[in-house]
């Protein structure tokens, strides 16, 4: 007998013929985006109003045109929305995503894979797994380093902190920070990214466990006076356990000295964990990775591809030196998950995530596209792109403070004293209501800085003048 399967549809499955006009919709609305990105407002001048009116519309009691429901909601992205694809937004490390990540996402999407199991996704799970062992080797680890995907930076660090307590103190993982006899701390530069003080609250440990070292003239952490905490914290009868290295701080792309962070680590018997969000993709480019050198004694590693590798939010990595440390943090076993026999472990127990989205898709994808080569060319560029806007700035009466070399560029206006009272922030807003371009302003060292980050792998030399253009004009102006 010839079984013939019918088309199913039905609410929310619409028939062949509405699909394909759907998704050619969805594809003008994308390609539109891509070819007026460069003229839109890189920042949008809407209020909540505006936008609560347009949604209260939506009741949801009846059914609505879904091409209608597309053009309606796809006009406002673009209009409502700041670019963060925009080639002059210079903003949070946010990228403007590859091709073949867009793509890449669009399958993970319809196919809806669950990497929580090996057994439910054996392809995805390898291919993540594959992707990870590769960044391991490219970071030196080790060849028993192993990791996960993670839905960002934040969750990375939260992982290595949870891995770096369960592997220094026993009894953590059953009895909790109450069986230890003191307080465990971890050590992180004023320079830090503050995810680590809600991880410190998270793991139980209290905001005050983050002990944070001064930094250098540098903007870096200060290694005598990290030496000097610790030394200080043991006697005091509280318990070091970890320090943190940030390489591509957020503020201004610096790396910290990770040589002497690692001995100081090793010194003082202390989990050495490399914040890489920023600047750990720079292992692919043989122009820049040296920079990163010290990152091989790293015990863990986080580091985001949906920063500077260019794929859509939301994607970060961490890597662990040994992958039972995984193991330890996370296991357990449920009655309802089927144990996967064959291939090791379940993701589900080397992890924070049950359902797990495959993000390492996208990654895969537009890495396997590119090659090594061409990836170095996009991050390569990108750290040029600072230069030359370094230098620019510099032509135009601003002093650069931070020397720009991972793409981040920390500026003030010469006239300004170092140590005012004025925060810049009239001149941001001036550049994004222009809606020229966009850039923020923090603190470098405690003192007020403008912040302009080259995150758009298609960000040229002309928008580099536009900035300018219109950083002066408003400068002027005042
Ligand atoms: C961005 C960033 C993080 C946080 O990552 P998310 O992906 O935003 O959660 C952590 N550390 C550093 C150094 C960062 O730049």
């Amino acid at each position: 007998m010839q079984i013939i399967s019918q088309p199913r549809t039905d609410a929310l499955m619409p028939t062949a013929d509405v699909r394909h006009d759907l998704f050619e919709q969805a594809i003008s609305i994308i390609e539109g985006f891509y070819s007026d990105v460069d003229s839109l407002p890189a920042s949008p001048q809407v209020s909540a109003d505006e936008i609560r009116q347009y949604l209260s519309q939506f009741t949801f009691e009846t059914s609505l045109d879904a091409k209608q429901v597309l053009d309606g909601v796809s006009r406002r992205l673009r209009d409502w929305n700041l670019h963060v694809p925009h080639p002059r937004y210079y903003g949070l490390f946010n990228p403007a995503p590859g091709f073949y990540s867009v793509l890449a996402d669009l399958l993970v999407a319809a196919f809806n894979p669950q990497l929580g199991a090996w057994h439910h996704n054996p392809f995805g799970v390898e291919i993540e797994r594959h992707v990870v062992r590769y960044f391991a080797q490219q970071f030196g680890i080790g060849t028993d380093a192993f990791g996960n995907f993670t839905s960002g930076g934040s969750e990375a660090n939260y992982t290595a902190t949870l891995v770096a307590l369960t592997r220094k103190f026993p009894t953590f993982a059953k009895s909790g920070v109450r069986s230890l006899d003191g307080q465990p701390v971890f050590y992180c530069s004023t320079e830090f990214h503050h995810s680590f003080e809600k991880i410190a609250h998270q793991c139980g440990l209290g905001r005050d466990a983050v002990r944070l070292v001064p930094v250098t003239d540098e903007f870096v952490m200060d290694i005598a006076q990290a030496a000097t905490m610790i030394e200080e914290d043991r006697r005091n009868g509280l318990l070091p356990f970890m320090i943190n290295a940030t390489a591509g701080t957020t503020n201004s792309g610096l790396l910290e000295p990770l040589e002497s962070i690692a001995h100081l680590a090793q010194e003082h018997n202390l989990h050495l964990h490399v914040d890489a969000a920023w600047g750990g993709p720079a292992i692919l480019s043989d122009k820049h990775k040296s920079k990163l050198a010290g990152i091989e004694h790293a015990d863990s590693i986080t580091f985001d591809p949906h920063k500077l590798l260019s794929v859509p939010m939301a994607a970060g990595i961490v890597l662990v030196r040994e992958h039972h440390w995984l193991h330890q943090a996370f296991a357990l076993k449920t009655d309802y998950v089927p144990e996967s026999q064959t291939a090791g472990l379940d993701n589900y127990q080397l992890s924070f995530q049950f359902s797990r989205r495959f993000i390492g898709l996208k990654l895969f994808i537009q890495l396997a596209v590119l090659g090594k080569q061409d990836y170095e060319k996009v991050i390569n560029h990108q750290f040029e792109m600072a230069h030359l806007l370094a230098k620019k700035l510099e032509a135009n009466d601003y002093r650069v403070l931070n020397g720009a070399s991972m793409g981040v560029v920390c500026f003030a206006p010469q006239e300004t004293h170092p140590e005012g009272q004025d925060d810049f922030q009239w001149l941001a807003d001036g550049v994004c209501q222009s809606g020229e371009a966009w850039i923020s302003t923090t603190k470098l060292g405690g003192h007020p800085v403008l912040r302009a980050c080259i995150t758009n792998h298609l960000t040229q030399e002309s928008d580099l003048d536009r900035l300018v253009d219109v950083l002066n004009r408003v400068r002027d102006a005042k």
